[in-house]
């Protein structure tokens, strides 16, 4: 009998619900819903994925032992051998939530709960940019920077499941105070709302976009494109630090600013061959991600397999 697996991807804008099957990682359907809506409204969410979860088994002609398990990431701290969110940075409303728990007494199907980026590491190691690499570092740019690690050849957690935000990485001995309690850190120069204030001072406008701004830098306006390279250098600045501290293989770098193009890659690349000590600089690959939105699902599906 096929057998597939449930990935859910919730984000602070969009929760994505995946069916895969279990054994080749093929979506055969997918779904989507705005997250925005249920800030403060745990329960309300809760009790969404649950119907849509019984909607999508029924529109596929599913019974549940068809299913492996449910695979779900979240964007926050979590006790992934517990199964409980300490928190969401971006979704508030919840605290110290037993969401494995509850998802499986609703449901009677095994839920296993990981770190929406460490899903994303897991999914661009075994499907993705990092395939065959025993090494790596993910990152996604966003609203906030998130990272994931694959240490020999393995998702590296950390003492208590908290470990690869490179997002809070200091970059600079004093700085601008970040949302996390410290100051200076990576995610405070290049998370998405910190660019365009940077750009909108610099262009005085306040209805800039990211797209907009890589698409003047295409075009070769010379202050859009010292803005990308103001930021490829501060990425590459932690990713050097990163790259010496962990020799790695390999650094995979996905999220929205990712897609910002040349001048930013140049200035990334570029920082890295300066700023890393010659041997581990030499030896690391920085590309680009490759599952795009699907990364999440997907890593739900390969948390899944490895639980298995
Ligand atoms: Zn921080």
């Amino acid at each position: 009998m096929n057998k597939f697996i449930i990935g859910i991807d919730v984000g602070a804008t969009n929760t994505k619900i995946g069916l895969i099957k279990a054994w080749s990682y093929k979506v055969i359907y997918r779904t989507v819903f705005g997250t925005r809506n249920y800030i403060r409204r745990k329960n309300i969410l809760i009790k969404t994925l649950t119907s849509k979860i019984e909607s999508l088994l029924q529109e596929n002609h599913l019974f549940k032992n068809q299913i492996l398990a449910i695979g779900l990431g979240l964007p926050g701290p979590i006790d992934c051998h517990k199964g409980i969110v300490h928190f969401l940075p971006n979704i508030p409303g919840w605290k110290e939530v037993p969401i494995k728990r509850i998802l499986e007494q609703r449901l009677k199907i095994p839920v296993f709960v990981d770190n929406d980026v460490n899903l994303i590491t897991l999914a661009e190691w075994r499907l993705g940019a990092g395939s065959g690499i025993r090494n790596l570092l993910c990152i996604t740019l966003g609203t906030g920077v998130g990272g994931g690690l694959i240490l020999d050849n393995k998702l590296y957690r950390g003492a208590h499941f908290l470990a690869g935000e490179i997002g809070h990485m200091p970059i600079n001995e004093t700085g601008p105070l970040c949302n996390c309690g410290g100051f200076a850190c990576l995610e405070r120069y290049v998370g998405n709302k910190y660019i365009l204030s940077a750009a909108g001072k610099i262009f005085k406008k306040n209805n800039l976009t990211l797209e907009k701004l890589s698409l003047l830098s295409e075009k070769g306006n010379n202050q859009a494109i010292k803005i990308w390279q103001d930021v490829g250098r501060r990425i590459g600045v932690a990713l050097s630090g990163a790259v010496n501290l962990l020799n790695l293989e390999r650094i995979i770098i996905g999220g929205g600013v990712s897609l910002a193009g040349k001048p930013l890659w140049l200035a990334i690349r570029k920082t890295v061959q300066q700023r890393a000590m010659p041997n581990q600089a030499r030896q690391v690959k920085i590309v680009r991600s490759k599952l795009g939105l699907d990364a999440g699902i997907l890593g739900a599906a390969v948390l899944t397999r490895e639980r298995f």
